[in-house]
């Protein structure tokens, strides 16, 4: 056995006049099976000597070889990643200037053309890192391609074509396809150009003036001209301004065309009817333009439109002059419905411009507004499916074929959905779930004409009520409730659709609803729970029973009674939303439970929850809970028949105020943060003072033996360690310090206990 150096290389026998090398820079890579760019550095030479690669030369190295010279004519660089990136080129000028010592560069991309200096070739097409004196990162950009051409082909090239300074530039016979094609992109750029140009805009604006100065500065009966002059506006709107980079001309047409058309029913009714129409204008003008102002203001004037038609001439607006509800069967040459139609299309096609849905869904909640005859028409085209469809697809994965864009956007998006479930909201609020659900196509002909209010179809439905086994909940509003953004929102629009089936009459239905909000309030963690109990303060507000009502309010007293001493916010519901729901409560509007029901039973409650939220970390809400259990006692305890009630509970409350305050001053909670808890048990003992010391007869029969033991413990257990507190600091004189009892001394112990 021998060990043997081997040696393995290409040489070249002979090369041709040009030489392109393909550099290596997409690698797969083995380890996760991903494409990879190489951004490494590699440097290249402007010449190479070809010679020394030949054949013969390296068969026999020692005898002297023959240089074969080539120069750098041309570098393809990449820039981007392996997913995505551009291409452009740096290439010398063959043949180069008459008489010109150094050669000339050009930098090609796309169609724009630059010189490019060849000493920035090592800066801009190495690749490697590039540093800031701070980061080092690779570069984006290196050369993928390089071409280089045997010097004395350059120099034959050049002695061909470069003879005097009079054959500069070379000119050579263009091919009949590429000047077409020349020719082609010279005029498309040349009307582009005239298109996008302001006083095009001015032109077309001119136009419809002048159609409306022909008779005398108002529409022709006929509206020959005017309906013309307003195909030519539209067209120019929805496919020219909207592009502009600048909303300025956009807003000139819009204050034109409000100024011309709103004032008159048959140019609102051409405008309509010509958006309805066009496949292009509406889609570009609400969803596809980037500008919000734009889309907004193409919103209210589209409901503007519809207005004017609404409040005049009903035979544009639906069909016949009659107005008569049957006539609307056969709708189609009126303008609703094929607005109606379009704008659903919109929303069919709106999956990847989610910025656009606050417009889109606006402008069809406005349009639901007007009234009955509009909703009928938006239902009609299967709107309400689609979006409850939409807010189905975790509960039923078969749905999301089809809607695959909509549910990246549902995954992907937040804070895009809050007008959409207005939306829903807005044409449930037209629906009643309790009249039977049949399939129909004209709504407006099944109409309940006694309550004014239609039917579900029996897939609505079906989607309104798919139940959620996992969740515990109806998917839809499961849903609505996770993508509902909270702080942007003026209504609880999720509240308002579980307040509108409260009111349903199936008692499955409410069964369901109790359900979902009692498990999703006692059984999830903050911030999950939280809009659970916002839902609550809306069931509340629909609800027909009062048992119904402590049902659902036990679920969020009980989850907060359930804290230990120190509350674990992260197990806890949101402090907030349960003071708010309270507080909500307390002031609730319902025609089926009174108000003294409702405070007796926050009242009974309060021993549960008034020492827990007291001691929430946020400040507000023990603050606010302080106010609350104040104004709740106050106002209750105005009617001489809720004493009894009232003092029992205070009395609870009382001792359980004491426990905390004990066990968290062992702990060493600061004074301040038990303000509020100090003040409302302050509060409450002074209530039980007051009636231990009253001579009143009537409340003779509320006393209790047990006040005087409490009033004491409340001055030995509590007071007097507070005032032994090193940090107390009153906020302002005479407020929450304790100087002295309130409830007599020490040294009155005995006249208190013994009377
Ligand atoms: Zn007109």
């Amino acid at each position: 056995m021998r060990n043997m150096a081997d040696r393995r290389r290409t040489c070249l026998k002979s090369a041709p006049d040009n030489l392109i090398f393909h550099l290596k820079r997409f690698d797969f890579d083995l380890t996760d099976f991903s494409r990879k760019k190489v951004h490494e550095h590699f440097a290249f030479p402007e010449s190479i000597d070809i010679g020394l690669y030949n054949v013969d030369h390296l068969s026999e190295p020692s005898k002297p070889h023959i240089a074969d010279m080539f120069d750098l004519v041309g570098v393809v660089v990449h820039f981007g990643n392996c997913e995505n990136g551009h291409y452009y080129s740096y290439i010398r000028k063959r043949p180069g200037t008459f008489g010109d010592a150094l050669p000339t560069w050009l930098n090609f991309n796309d169609e724009q053309v630059d010189p490019f200096d060849p000493a920035e070739i090592p800066q801009k097409a190495f690749g490697g890192f590039v540093e800031d004196g701070y980061t080092r990162q690779y570069k984006m950009y290196s050369a993928y391609m390089l071409f280089y051409q045997r010097r004395t082909a350059i120099a034959g090239d050049q002695q061909e074509w470069v003879v005097s300074p009079q054959t500069q530039p070379p000119q050579v016979e263009v091919p009949l396809p590429i000047r077409h094609d020349i020719e082609l992109t010279n005029d498309t750029f040349i009307r582009e150009y005239c298109l996008f140009d302001p006083h095009h805009s001015a032109f077309v604006r001119h136009l419809h003036s002048a159609s409306q100065k022909i008779s005398n500065g108002s529409c022709s009966e006929t509206h020959e001209y005017e309906s013309r002059a307003i195909d030519i506006l539209l067209a120019h709107l929805g496919r020219i301004v909207w592009r502009q980079q600048t909303t300025g001309i956009f807003d000139e047409f819009l204050t034109h065309l409000r100024r011309t058309v709103l004032s008159c029913e048959m140019c609102c009714s051409t405008v309509l009817q010509w958006l309805a129409k066009d496949e292009e204008a509406l889609y570009n003008l609400l969803l596809r333009c980037p500008h919000s102002n734009v889309r907004s203001q193409m919103r209210s004037f589209v409901v503007d439109c519809l207005r004017v038609l609404q409040a005049t001439d009903a035979y544009v607006y639906i069909t016949t002059a009659d107005s008569d509800w049957a006539s609307y069967a056969d709708g189609e040459t009126g303008v609703l419905v094929p607005i109606a139609k379009r704008l659903a299309l919109l929303a069919e096609n709106s999956a990847k411009i989610s910025r656009a849905w606050d417009d889109l869904y606006l402008l069809l909640t406005q349009i639901a507004e007007l009234g009955h005859l509009e909703t009928a028409a938006l239902l009609d085209t299967g709107l309400l499916e689609f979006c409850l469809r939409l807010f189905c697809m975790h509960a039923r994965p078969q749905l999301v074929d089809g809607y695959i864009d909509f549910h990246r956007a549902f995954q992907k998006r937040t804070g895009v959905f809050n007008r959409l479930i207005g939306f829903v909201s807005t044409l449930l609020s037209h629906l009643d779930i309790d009249l039977p659900a049949f399939d129909i196509k004209d709504r407006m002909l099944n109409i309940d004409k006694e309550h004014m209010m239609y039917s579900l179809t029996s897939m609505e439905k079906s989607l309104l009520l798919c139940w959620h086994s996992e969740h515990k909940a109806y998917a839809v509003i499961d849903k609505m409730i996770d993508v509902f953004d909270h702080s942007e929102a003026e209504r609880f629009y999720p509240g308002e659709i579980v307040k509108w089936l409260t009111r349903s009459t199936d008692i499955h239905i409410q069964r369901e609803i109790t359900t979902m909000i009692t498990q999703g309030i006692s059984e999830l963690n903050t911030p999950y729970c939280d809009p659970y109990i916002r839902l609550a303060s809306s069931y509340c507000e629909a609800v027909s029973s009062l048992e119904a009502l402590k049902k659902v309010c036990d679920a969020v007293v009980d989850t907060v009674a359930a804290l230990e001493q120190l509350v674990d916010e992260k197990a806890a519901p949101s402090g907030g939303d349960v003071l708010r729901f309270l507080q909500h409560a307390f002031s609730l509007c319902n025609a089926h439970v009174t108000t003294a029901d409702v405070h007796e039973y926050l009242i009974s409650q309060s021993p549960k929850y008034a020492s827990v939220l007291l001691l929430y970390s946020d400040e507000s809400v023990r603050d606010g809970t302080h106010e609350f259990v104040r104004d709740l006692d106050t106002t209750y305890m105005k009617d001489s028949q809720h004493l009894d009630c009232a003092y029992y509970s205070a009395r609870a409350t009382v001792s359980e105020i004491i426990k905390r305050i004990v066990y968290e001053l062992g702990a060493g909670m600061p004074r301040m943060q038990l303000s509020p808890l100090l003040d409302t048990g302050k509060f409450l003992v002074s209530l039980l003072f007051e009636l231990d010391q009253s001579e009143d007869v009537d409340l003779a029969s509320c006393k209790d033996a047990v006040d005087r033991a409490l009033i004491y413990q409340w001055r030995i257990e509590v007071e007097a360690r507070v005032r032994m507190l090193p940090d107390v600091e009153p906020s302002s004189p005479g407020e929450g310090v304790f100087d002295a009892s309130d409830y007599g001394s020490e040294s009155d112990d005995v006249e208190l206990l013994d009377p």
